[in-house]
């Protein structure tokens, strides 16, 4: 078992003791003075004596060395608070009244640093101990009205209760303090490690759910202009990602300041804020509200937000906590979408923004094994611009450049979202078609070769440059081929062949009469 961690520091409760020992060793020190006035009685005086120096003895040099283990075995605790009962029964017992009043400072002090570094049950046990002392002293010896001596003897439990609270109330406060600010430090440093958006918005969902007991709480991003709920939690329910409207909410309010908002009851505040109801999740409306802004480099990402039914739910160590969030979070998602961005790059054509070589390879493979395991057909387009050498010749290589990122803007506009565009090399494209025949994939190819003599190119001398027109050599998976390389390979072969017949075709049939045909 791993060994518990102090309630206070050594140090602190060094300093806590300190006025303690110094009030034992004044109170000691008068105990042997009184004992060396000739007047007492010599038993007395004796006594008093050996006690006063046993204590002082006790107080400065044994307690301080029992501190920094009295946590480790709690035992000690309760010996040093049956020997401070011990000491103060003595001293009272044989003392005048005015003695008395001298212990009342030993025993509050003592009182407060128990309660501090032992907690409650010890020091209520101290409370009782010295109580019962005091009620047979004064019942017994020095005053005889049985009631004045209960006032007298419940004065000290009263005084020692409302010390052992107030102390335990602090303590708690304290360890809530603590609690919240390893929960700060833990979800930063769980932050921190997250590559992924989808992480970061799990991350924050947990961070609510472990600090703020709310019934409703909400991660929204901007995409673009559009406000996105990436994460909808209401009354113990996830709710699917939605867009939700901007115009008149707390999100916009939040987007426009800047700052965090906490509102104790929304039925009374909206109005003034000039805000609409908007209900997501369950119909109920929500009392309380907060919420802090994403920003990240100046800008707003989005926001997050937590809601109660109940009016006045959170307060301002909630908000403080809610922004703690806001901040690690938005961190963590700028650093996810940096991430995201510079992982596409390097899968992409830095001209084009096609797929590169490797990818488009890795990519279609990756397609292939989910066709066999589904039936499904993949068709690939291996497609090449027609004597583009002379064009760039002719017109020169920026407008050859911007050939090649309009006829990346073509492709990609005939091609479903799971199709592929990756450039092969030079004036070379490959295209995926996953799920598409022969006949859809002639039908994209024609639809590419059509669009590609219309796009817009700028004008020299006598009218609009000409745009090059392109040979394609079609395959599909599984007819021809039964892996990525094989399809690629019989494609380039068809491609050549429109080459071979004269350009500015598409080729999808077998090979054998392009080179029976071929003139060379
Ligand atoms: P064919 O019809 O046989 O394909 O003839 P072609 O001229 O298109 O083929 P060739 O392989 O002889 O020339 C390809 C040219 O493509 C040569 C090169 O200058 C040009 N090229 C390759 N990459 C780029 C590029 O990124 N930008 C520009 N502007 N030109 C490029
Ligand atoms: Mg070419
Ligand atoms: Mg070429």
């Amino acid at each position: 078992m791993s060994k518990p961690y102090r309630s206070i520091t050594l140090s602190d409760s060094q300093r806590v003791y300190l006025p303690v020992a110094i009030a034992l060793l004044v109170l000691n020190i008068i105990v042997i003075v009184h004992s060396l006035d000739a007047s007492h009685s010599g038993e007395v005086s004796r006594e008093n004596f050996l006690v006063g120096f046993l204590f002082i003895v006790i107080s400065s040099l044994i307690v301080p060395r029992l501190l920094p283990i009295m946590d480790d075995y709690p035992i000690l605790h309760w010996v040093h608070i049956l020997l401070i009962a011990a000491f103060i029964g003595i001293i009272t017992s044989n003392q005048p009244e005015h003695m008395l009043n001298l212990s009342i400072v030993f025993i509050a002090t003592t009182l407060i640093g128990t309660a501090i570094i032992a907690g409650r049950v010890p020091a209520y046990f101290l409370t009782i101990l010295v109580a019962v002392t005091r009620f047979y002293i004064y019942q017994g010896t020095i005053v005889e009205d049985s009631f004045e001596s209960w006032v007298r003897a419940l004065a000290l439990p009263m005084a020692g209760i409302v010390c052992v609270e107030t102390i335990s109330i602090m303590r708690a406060s304290i360890a809530k303090e603590v609690l919240r600010l390893k929960t700060i430090n833990r979800v930063a440093q769980s932050f921190s490690s997250s590559l992924e958006i989808n992480q970061v918005i799990t991350l924050i969902s947990h961070a609510i759910q472990d600090t703020l007991q709310a019934d409703t709480y909400y991660v929204a991003l901007f995409y673009g202009e559009n406000l996105h709920l990436d994460l909808l939690y209401d009354d113990g329910e996830f709710f699917p990602p939605m867009e939700v409207p901007l115009e008149g909410t707390l999100a916009e309010h939040l987007v426009k300041t800047r700052e965090p908002l906490l509102l104790y009851d929304l039925s009374k505040e909206h109005q003034r804020l000039g805000i609409q109801y908007a209900i997501v999740g369950k119909p109920h409306i929500s009392r309380s509200w907060m919420g802090a802004p994403l920003i990240a480099n100046q800008k707003v990402l989005g926001l997050v937000a937590v809601a109660s039914y109940k009016p006045g739910f959170f307060n301002l160590k909630d908000l403080e906590m809610i922004q703690s969030i806001a901040l690690q979070a938005s961190l963590a998602i700028d650093n996810a979408r940096n991430h995201t961005a510079v992982l596409e790059q390097s899968r992409q054509d830095s001209l084009t923004g096609a797929l590169n070589h490797g990818t488009f390879i890795t990519m279609l493979q990756e397609e292939i094994e989910k066709s066999k395991a589904t039936n499904h057909s993949v068709a690939v387009v291996m497609l090449d611009v027609d004597s583009f050498k002379q064009y760039n010749d002719t017109w020169g290589h920026l407008v050859g450049d911007q050939v090649l990122t309009s006829l990346t803007s073509v492709i990609k506009g005939h091609i479903k979202q799971t199709g592929l565009v990756g450039r092969w090399g030079g004036e070379e494209f490959a295209i995926a078609l996953p799920k598409a025949s022969l006949k859809q994939a002639v039908s994209v190819a024609e639809r590419i070769r059509g669009s590609m003599q219309e796009i817009d190119l700028p004008s020299k001398g006598n009218g609009k440059m000409p745009a090059p027109t392109l040979s394609q050599g079609i395959a599909v998976f599984p007819q021809d081929a039964d892996d990525a390389f094989g399809l690629i390979d019989t494609a380039d072969k068809r491609l050549y062949c429109a080459k071979q017949m004269g350009r500015n075709q598409i080729f999808s049939d077998a090979v054998e009469r392009c080179y029976a045909e071929d003139p060379g």
